[in-house]
């Protein structure tokens, strides 16, 4: 279905039905995501409704990037959706991007959450946040500071300092506090962590349902998930609750889920359609409900269990900061031996 002659040919024959003809006018966009297609096909068959244009997804756990590299010029990619702010730039790094421009990006997204060059574009908000023990824990309000308090002294646990995740709150801490006090910081919670870094967010909320730790680290939807969906899991969420921390100065640590458009998009007039779309009321809804993350377009409800967490306060400091630290970042997590 990727083969742009095939997919001429296809066009061409279906001329029969008016709806049909229209249906191919409008054409087709290729997307790349790793999010799981069950997940997005709702969203994607809601823009095929609105638009007439034909999504195909193509869906991967990971290689995407190097899958676009090696198709090169004759990529069939159109944009390519993921997580993170440290994939996204990574992306745009490794030259399958083309910036954009448009006014309605520039107006449903805050421009923290965009590049300022135009080669991602936030589309959905996570925050990394605490999961602490119901029973132990009875300390309401945090800063990610205070991790490295000695009173929480062989009571935290978190995945590896280099995972993506842990790398942009690190990097948002150099951002924000400079090298000095964050290599200081990283000592200071290696210092109190309770086992070595291992596992995903989910097993932070498991082995504080065991005992092992009082306090994890992890990102807003992986609670939501293991509450609401994963009935399997429901026990590790029963055990903690969600503390939206903050930074000393500032507010709490949030992370994008985004886009970019590929750099040899042959589909480009609609991959535009189809990123606009997604910051479009509805579009907004639908996505934030279905990932459980929050709606970068202000005015949009939020998800209920999400919303239980409390009202989420954005440390305002600009994703592409966060982009700039990564590696400094990755280096200090080296450097104090947080994963050993
Ligand atoms: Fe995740």
């Amino acid at each position: 279905m990727f083969n742009r002659i095939a997919t001429g040919l296809a066009a061409t024959c279906l001329v029969t039905a008016a709806a049909t003809a229209a249906f191919a006018q409008a054409g087709e966009v290729n997307v790349y995501t790793y999010r799981e297609s069950k997940l997005i096909q709702p969203l994607f068959d809601a823009f095929t409704k609105d638009s007439g244009v034909k999504v195909n997804v193509i869906s991967a756990s990971n290689g995407l990037e190097q899958r676009i590299k090696t198709e090169g010029a004759n990529s069939p990619a159109d944009l390519l959706l993921t997580v993170d702010i440290g994939r996204l730039e990574e992306a745009a790094r490794s030259g399958i991007t083309q910036p954009i421009k448009s006014d309605v990006l520039e107006k449903a997204i805050p421009p923290q959450y965009r590049d300022p060059e135009g080669h991602w574009y936030g589309i959905a908000l996570r925050a990394r946040v605490f999961y602490v023990s119901k029973e132990r824990v009875t300390q309401t309000a945090f800063t990610y500071e205070e991790l490295a308090d000695p009173k929480w002294k062989g009571k935290i646990c978190i995945r590896s300092g280099q995972q993506i995740y842990n790398n942009a709150l690190f990097a948002a801490m150099l951002a924000k506090t400079g090298e000095a006090k964050t290599e200081e910081w990283l000592r200071g919670l290696k210092a109190n962590l309770a086992q070595k870094p291992s596992g995903g967010d989910r097993e932070t909320a498991r082995d504080i349902a065991a005992g092992k730790c009082d306090i994890g680290i992890g990102n807003t939807y992986y609670w939501a998930l293991m509450n609401d969906v994963e009935t399997d899991k429901k026990a590790w969420a029963q055990a903690t609750k969600v503390i939206l921390p903050a930074f000393k100065d500032g507010g709490t640590h949030v992370n994008i889920s985004g886009v970019v458009l590929a750099r040899y998009a042959p589909n480009k007039a609609n991959a535009m359609k189809l990123i606009e779309w997604l910051v479009s009321e509805k579009a907004q809804q639908m996505h934030a409900d279905i990932n459980y993350e929050y709606p970068i377009r202000a005015g949009i409800p939020i998800n209920a269990t999400i919303a239980n967490y409390g009202p989420l306060k954005p440390d305002p400091l600009p994703m592409s900061k966060i982009a700039d630290n990564r590696k400094t970042a990755a280096n200090l997590v080296d450097k104090v031996g947080f994963d050993n």
